[in-house]
This record gives structure tokens, C-alpha cells and sequence, in this order.
């Protein structure tokens, strides 16, 4: 069983840019990926199908989700979101993991491989980060940043049905291969100018981090 997270939901909208909700680009995209799972043979348990939710408190949201989860008997979390950062040129999608979750990790490295065969351009790769949703889930856990709503040419493709469904295929076949066992192929690290690719802005406040 695996737990789908469209990260945000409600009142809570995630990030927004050019009218664009990145609660509404999370569950799209989620959705392909479950129904990409399911095609695959896979089991999914969803923490959220469509626009609802508990969301005057971001920690109880985000705890709702990782019970969700353990009811489900997941055996690993991602979660599903869009960033964001106030310097526009900024592109491309992130995975992260709990720095103290082996599994997490690989899992989060596979996830940043597909996502990169799907926009060749992304330096980006898959980092550690201590989130909560990460760090509070009893099973290997990623948390995908699938692009950001802060960059133009990003936000055109993350609005794009067809693209959202190859986004959700790409992280699936990286959950596949990870129940296969798969081991992440070396990516050197490429130095590159402007701020470091390991933020993310957009997600929750401090307090619920
Ligand atoms: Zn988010």
C-alpha cells in the first residue's frame, strides 16, 4: 500500500502565482500518480481526493494526513506539492527526505531520476530536509516538489493535464523501481550560479516544520 499526500487542501491553498492554487496542481497530479500506481498493480491510500480537509490547523492537517496513512498500512508517504521563490528564473523539480531515513532517501533519489528524464534542463537533485511530515512518518517517506509556480515556463506545464499525467507516471515508475529494489544511478553534483538548489519556500510555516 502506498499513501498519496496532495499536499495542502481547503482554506489552505499552498502557493499561489498568476491565479494558479498549488492545491489544485498537487491533486492532479496525485491523482495521475495513483492511478498510475493502481495500472502498475499497486495499491494507493489517498489522504485527501478532492478539496477538503481539516485546515484551520496546519499540524493537525498534517498529522490527519500521516494517519491516514498508517490506517491505509502504507508502506511508504509521499507527499505532492509546488514551490515557489521570489527570484522567477528559478525552475524545476525537488525531491527531499529525512536525513535519517536510508530507505527515504532512496527513495527520494529515484523519484528526483524520473523527474529529471522528464525535464532534462532540472539541475536539481534530491536532498535531506527535516519536515514534518517527514520526519514524523513511521515509513520511508519523500516529499516531491514537482516545479515552481514562481517560474513562468514551470507554471505553463504544471497547469497542462497532459503534463500533470506525465509527472504523476514519472514518480510512480520511480515507486515501482523502488520496490524493486532499484539503487539510484551517481549523479555528479554540477555547480551552478544564483542561490543553491536545495531550498523550498513554500511549504509550511516555521512552527509546523
Ligand atoms: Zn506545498
Amino acid at each position: 500500500m502506498i499513501a498519496v499526500d496532495p499536499g495542502h487542501g481547503g482554506d489552505d491553498g499552498g502557493v499561489i502565482h498568476g491565479g494558479v492554487l498549488e492545491k489544485d496542481v498537487n491533486l492532479q497530479v496525485s491523482l495521475h500518480l495513483a492511478a498510475g500506481l493502481e495500472r502498475l498493480g499497486a495499491r494507493v491510500v489517498m489522504t485527501r481526493t478532492g478539496d477538503d480537509g481539516p485546515f484551520t490547523d496546519p499540524r493537525t492537517s498534517l498529522n490527519l494526513r500521516l494517519y491516514r496513512a498508517r490506517q491505509g498500512e502504507a508502506q511508504i508517504f509521499v507527499s505532492v506539492h509546488a514551490n515557489s521563490y521570489p527570484d522567477s528564473s528559478q525552475f524545476g523539480a525537488q525531491t527531499f527526505y529525512h536525513p535519517s531515513s536510508v530507505e527515504g532517501r532512496r527513495l527520494a533519489l529515484l523519484v528526483q531520476e524520473e523527474l529529471v528524464r522528464l525535464q532534462p534542463e532540472n539541475y536539481r537533485e534530491a536532498l535531506a530536509a527535516d519536515y514534518y511530515v517527514l520526519r514524523n512518518s513511521q515509513v520511508p517517506a519523500a516529499l516531491v516538489e514537482v516545479g515552481f509556480l514562481s517560474n513562468p515556463d514551470d507554471r505553463r506545464k504544471l497547469v497542462d493535464p497532459a503534463y500533470q499525467a506525465r509527472l504523476g507516471e514519472a514518480v510512480a515508475r520511480a515507486i515501482v523501481r523502488y520496490f524493486q529494489g532499484d539503487v539510484p544511478e551517481h549523479r555528479p553534483t554540477v555547480t551552478r550560479p544564483g542561490p543553491p538548489p536545495g531550498f523550498i519556500q513554500e511549504i509550511y510555516p516555521p512552527e509546523v516544520r
